[in-house]
């Protein structure tokens, strides 16, 4: 608690104190998610617009609390961060992606894509590169399956040590997305200095693709852009086959969303893993 000057007072509101109360309490539960195995994987399609199959899936944590329910990463992700609790809860989660990518290849070789969230404190942090490793390692998982999705707010800190860190993940083989494009601080020169893949065009323009002519052109210039540096595409948060179509017809590779799929447990995407031709 503030001690002195305009905080303290905020500080005995009990509005505050109940918040900052359920805080520390679900910091005090977030401590033994792991441990009580209470944290689950839900994965969304990534979908080819051109074929429309699924190419991987974006691994996206929950936590099962004892009584609060199914607790999205919105509520606890900025908690973990904070706490530090992202690094084995970004571990943990590594490790459970690759071992369901890898229990989804097929004997030909071919299977889905993984895509993986990396917060910035997890990706600075010394173990980072070891824990990437260990990951593919004991899963036995083509690194080329994994993509490894980081934000602009990373590129924008220290550029020196995170391009190095970078590179070093880059050496193990995996991919790198740059997630929300569009909504940072960064310049495009970052996407040249940055040995990025995959750009994720954020919700926000694509909530406009079909109604907005801004929108549309912001997309289209990043389809260029795309084309220009050799960078795949993804489109977040399609929610309608209006937004669907238009960014079929401005040739995006592939997109992501309500419209296409939703993110769900991996046993409700056994069946389309092993029935359609997944590339
Ligand atoms: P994100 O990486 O941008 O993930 C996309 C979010 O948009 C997901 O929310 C997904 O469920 C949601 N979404 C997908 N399609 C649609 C759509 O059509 N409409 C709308 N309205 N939403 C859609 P979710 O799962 O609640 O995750 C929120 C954020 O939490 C993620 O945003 C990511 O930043 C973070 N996150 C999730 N899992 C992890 C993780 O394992 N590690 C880390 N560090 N962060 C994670
Ligand atoms: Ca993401
Ligand atoms: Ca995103
Ligand atoms: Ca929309």
């Amino acid at each position: 608690a503030k001690s002195s000057g305009k905080g303290r007072y905020e500080t005995f509101q009990p509005s505050h104190h109940a918040a900052h109360l359920e805080r520390e309490r679900l910091l005090a539960d977030l401590y033994q998610a792991l441990d009580r195995q209470e944290l689950v994987l839900h994965y969304q399609p990534i979908v080819d617009l051109a074929s429309a199959t699924t190419s991987g899936y974006e691994a996206l944590v929950r936590w099962q609390h004892p009584t609060h329910g199914l607790v999205p990463p919105a509520r606890f992700i900025a908690l973990a961060e904070d706490s530090g609790l992202i690094v084995p809860i970004g571990r943990w989660v590594l490790r459970e992606a690759t071992r369901q990518a890898a229990a989804w290849q097929r004997p030909d070789g071919s299977g889905p894509r993984m895509s993986v969230n990396v917060s910035v404190r997890q990706f600075q942090h010394p173990s980072l590169v070891g824990d990437v490793a260990e990951a593919l390692d004991r899963s036995g998982l083509d690194p080329r399956r994994l993509t490894l999705e980081i934000t602009e707010s990373l590129l924008v800190q220290d550029a020196a040590a995170t391009t190095g860190k970078l590179e070093e993940v880059k050496d193990l083989g995996v991919r790198l997305a740059l997630d929300d494009f569009g909504t940072g601080y960064s310049s495009l020169g970052y996407l040249r200095r940055f040995p990025i893949d995959v750009l994720k065009i954020d919700k926000s323009f694509v909530d406009g693709v079909a109604t907005s002519p801004e929108d549309h052109a912001v997309i289209g210039a990043i389809v260029q852009l795309g084309q220009t540096l050799g960078l795949d595409l993804v489109a977040e948060g399609i929610e309608t086959a209006d937004e669907l179509a238009a960014l079929r017809g401005l040739g995006v590779g592939y997109g992501q969303g309500y419209h296409l799929g939703r993110p769900l447990p991996a046993a409700a995407h056994e069946e389309a893993v092993h029935q359609k031709a997944v590339h």
